[in-house]
């Protein structure tokens, strides 16, 4: 079964210059981020799999988690919406006065939302109990599966022999799951975490590999949060306006900001090899911008 949420044909790689003083690496990035608006970058890869499932199954609901400025509870509502399916989103925290961009745009596709307390919101069994006699195709939060690292394996169809390093942001890990399994021998997949303290993520993620996957060559790398989860001091938002000045590359402020921002520090610290050819992962995420002020990005 075929589903089409998007045009991976849109996908383009870009090669770009860091700020700092150059190095010998060859950087490019793979825009995921133009398969479509919503269901963007990784996103569309972690679900499609999970619809064609929940479709051949004969599923005609879908229900999920997330925060309210999840770019997954979004993107699931506008890819269930578009190949059919119902959705429901079970939000963390009581409903907010003022909804998030993401929220307002979730429940335009159609997506019923549910708000649930945070101390509840950490029990999903006790959730999905609740709802034991629906017919519900449940996601994880964050989209976190094999069946999501399977549909991010595809991203390196786009990445070719030459390449000796991926690198991407984390969140959860399915994608660098994914890219994990789906590296050649010879490449390295390096995790740049959004998260502070995120202390099982390397075992979250290892969970999603096969057995054979967990020799492979791939390191998580800590430190590069700005303070942690969608936290985004000055800084940050300075270095995604210098690095569009730059590149013409957008970024988004919780994801592929701070990816590019680590990448160019792990360059100048020669944490890659001089004769390194190096992608970066530009996962999407773009539709998370608009929770900043108008003005404050250039793009
Ligand atoms: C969701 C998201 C991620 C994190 O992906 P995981 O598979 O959860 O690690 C990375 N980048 C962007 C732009 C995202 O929206």
């Amino acid at each position: 079964m075929q589903l089409n949420l998007g045009d991976k044909h849109k996908v383009f790689i870009q090669n770009i210059q860091f700020l700092s003083p150059v190095s010998p690496h060859k950087t490019d990035i793979l825009r995921l981020d133009a398969i479509h608006p919503i269901i963007s970058g990784n996103k569309f890869f972690k679900l499609k799999y999970h619809l064609i499932k929940a479709k051949q199954e004969g599923f005609d609901t879908v229900a999920t988690f997330g925060g309210a400025y999840s770019n997954h509870i979004v993107a699931s509502a506008c890819a269930c919406k578009t190949v059919g399916l119902k959705s429901i989103g079970i939000i963390r925290g009581e409903e907010p006065t003022n909804k998030s961009n993401s929220l307002l745009q979730s429940a335009s596709f159609g997506m019923q939302l549910i708000y649930v307390s945070r101390l509840d919101f950490k029990d999903k069994e006790a959730i999905k109990a609740k709802y034991e006699n629906e017919k519900y195709y449940w996601i994880n939060e964050g989209g976190y599966s094999r069946l999501g690292a399977e549909g991010a394996k595809d991203i390196c169809s786009w990445i070719d022999e030459s390449y000796t390093d991926i690198v991407c942001a984390v969140g959860t890990g399915t994608m660098m799951a994914g890219l994990v399994a789906g590296a050649m021998p010879h490449q390295k997949v390096t995790g740049i975490s959004v998260l502070k303290g995120a202390t099982n993520l390397k075992q979250d993620m290892q969970a999603l590999l096969r057995p054979s996957d967990v020799q492979k060559n791939y390191e998580l790398i800590d430190g590069y949060h700005f303070g942690g989860y969608a936290k985004h001091p000055k800084e940050l938002i300075d270095y995604m306006n210098d690095f569009y000045k730059t590149t013409n590359v957008p970024t988004d402020l919780v994801y592929t900001a701070k990816l590019c921002y680590a990448v160019e520090d792990l360059l100048m610290k020669n944490y890659f090899n001089p004769n390194s050819k190096i992608m970066l992962i530009h996962s999407g995420g773009l539709q998370g911008n608009t929770s900043l002020p108008t003005g404050t990005l250039l793009f």
